[in-house]
């Protein structure tokens, strides 16, 4: 059953980023580096139009970097788009981000005509805390589950440059199944909107075929030709003592456990997405 998530009226949001874009020179979306295509809300590219893109892969020290260059080569090649990679572990990133959308809009800067951006992403992507280091402080509250909001703001980040919070919140607009549960895998999505063991079997298919030593490595198992996600579920399991009475394995537990150790990087840096898988998603037709 594919993952379906309304938690929210996006119209508002809509209507006020509308508004708001007439006097936005660069748009600055954060992405999920392990799942960009499906960390997007496609409403925002409809929204902001032709307005110069900057994406922002964050949480890249938990990404493939060799998926990560892949990705960041893809936007690259878009018109009016530019794209970097962040994590919070970087101090300073205001000059990288200042720098990139100088490239993007370099008519604007100074103080008759300052440079106004507006940073928009999905709950959970990471936006409170690289807000929070921007302005330097770290008593904004960050969460890790989605959902948190906080009040709109304007930030200064030089003398001619205008940060603008996401009016309202961005959720994700899931368009792919698989989209749905790379959201969930994540951490992007409610606990209550989807089943723990049928996204960490999607997880396991997943890491099987294009991951598999990240499995081998960690859960100290064989992966033999054909193996299917849900032998591999239930050996995870019974390899982590998560085990019923008569010796049947507590999947819920073992799902758990997989999708817990992916969200934090246990498992190994991993993308769950490339272009090119994204692309196709779309183009056939799983379009929910
Ligand atoms: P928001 O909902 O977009 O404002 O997301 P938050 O800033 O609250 O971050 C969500 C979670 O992701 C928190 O647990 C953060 O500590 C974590 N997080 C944010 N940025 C990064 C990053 O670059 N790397 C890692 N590993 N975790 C991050």
């Amino acid at each position: 059953m594919a993952i379906q998530w309304f938690p929210g009226h996006m119209h508002l949001t809509k209507k006020t980023i509308s508004e708001r874009i007439k006097e936005i020179d660069v748009v600055i979306e954060l992405l999920d580096a392990r799942l960009p295509g499906s960390s997007a809300n496609p409403m925002l590219a409809e929204l902001t139009g032709s307005k110069p893109a900057l994406k922002v892969l964050n949480k890249q020290d938990l990404a493939d970097p060799a998926r990560t260059a892949v990705w960041l080569e893809h936007y690259n090649a878009l018109p009016a788009t530019r794209a970097i990679e962040l994590d919070a572990s970087e101090t300073a990133p205001a000059r990288r981000l200042i720098k990139a959308c100088h490239e993007l809009a370099p008519l604007r800067g100074g103080m008759t005509k300052p440079m106004r951006v507006l940073i928009c992403g999905i709950p959970n992507v990471g936006k409170s805390t690289l807000i929070n280091t921007l302005i330097g402080k770290r008593s904004a509250k960050t969460g890790d589950e989605a959902g948190v909001t906080k009040a709109e703001q304007r930030i200064s980040l030089a003398d001619d440059f205008y940060l603008y919070d996401t009016p309202g919140m961005l959720w994700p607009r899931i368009i792919v199944a698989k989209s749905g549960y790379n959201l969930a895998a994540s951490g992007a999505i409610g606990r209550n909107a989807f089943e723990e063991e049928e996204v960490a079997l999607e997880l396991l298919d997943y890491l099987i075929k294009n991951y598999p030593e990240a499995i081998t490595s960690r859960y100290k198992v064989e992966l033999p030709p054909g193996i299917t996600d849900e032998q591999l579920l239930e050996e995870i399991g019974r390899k982590r003592g998560a085990v019923l009475t008569k010796g049947r394995v507590n999947l819920q537990k073992a799902a758990e456990i997989v999708i817990y150790e992916f969200r934090a990087a246990t498992l190994g840096r991993i993308t769950l997405e490339t272009p090119a898988e994204f692309a196709k998603g779309l183009a056939e037709g799983q379009v929910l």
